[in-house]
């Protein structure tokens, strides 16, 4: 579904993706996991057309997407929940929700959509009506989800779910995160620093390191690799 060709992108004079090459199945969940400042969320932008891919190839469905706006990335159905959740703090639950269905307009699906996302986390449903400022880290995180599934994504690109939460609630977001990928066979990209988490959900994982992929395999493969264990599972 996505191809990756000696992709390069970064900011000014600083190249944080240095020729990355990938690749992602429909259906799959594929982890890039790597140190802080490794370059996971350029190369996560550089897809969604955020920052501008200077050199290489970006294919989806066998059609070149790298020189594309971002809206026309998102039209072809590739959704990015960013780094730090960015809902609307002043709209509602609700409000959010709708939001993410801005760009449809299939009405009797976009309520069973939401009705969907309220099954995955009830607590959205009990706080439908609250300001989405007011919700917990974790619930943040859940109406970003939850708002990026309305669009009804292709390709869903998470940006650290885990960052800042709890390990309870990060156990709850992996679990739903493996759910999506299973009922709505939802191919997922996740960038991750909680490798472990990361690498037991997903199918397959990349390691980058300094702006280019220093390894890839199997989750189980890299779980068990001891490079992997000494540098970002703490064994
Ligand atoms: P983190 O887990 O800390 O988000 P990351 O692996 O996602 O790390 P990136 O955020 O992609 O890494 O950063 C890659 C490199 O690009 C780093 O050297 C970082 O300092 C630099 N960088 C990131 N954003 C910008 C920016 N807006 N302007 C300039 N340099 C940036």
């Amino acid at each position: 579904m996505l191809k990756l060709e000696n992709v390069q992108s970064g900011y000014g004079n600083i190249l944080a993706v240095r020729g990355i090459s990938l690749e992602i199945s429909e259906g799959e969940i594929i982890t890039l996991i790597g140190a802080n400042g490794a370059g996971k969320s350029t190369t996560l932008m550089t897809i969604s057309g955020v920052v501008r891919c200077r050199a290489g190839k970006i294919s989806l469905n066998d059609e070149e997407i790298q020189d594309l706006d971002t809206d026309a990335i998102v039209k072809r159905g590739v959704c990015q929940v960013p780094e730090g959740r960015h809902i609307f703090p002043q709209l509602t639950v609700r409000e959010n929700l709708d939001m993410g269905a801005f760009l449809r307009k299939d009405t009797k699906q976009i309520k069973q959509d939401i009705d969907y996302v309220f099954s995955l986390f009830p607590i959205l449903a009990e706080r439908r009506n609250q300001d989405g400022g007011t919700l917990s880290g974790g619930e943040q995180q859940m109406l970003a989800m939850s708002r990026a599934l309305m669009a009804r994504p292709q390709l869903l690109l998470l940006d650290e779910p885990s960052m800042g939460l709890a390990p309870l609630i990060i156990k709850q977001i992996f679990e739903i995160i493996k759910k999506i990928n299973e009922e709505n066979n939802t191919t997922i990209f996740l960038v991750e620093q909680n490798a472990n988490q990361a690498l037991q959900i997903a199918h397959r994982g990349y390691v980058i390191e300094n702006g280019k992929i220093s390894l890839t395999g199997s989750a189980q493969s890299l779980l068990q690799n001891t490079a992997v264990q000494k540098a970002y599972l703490g064994i």
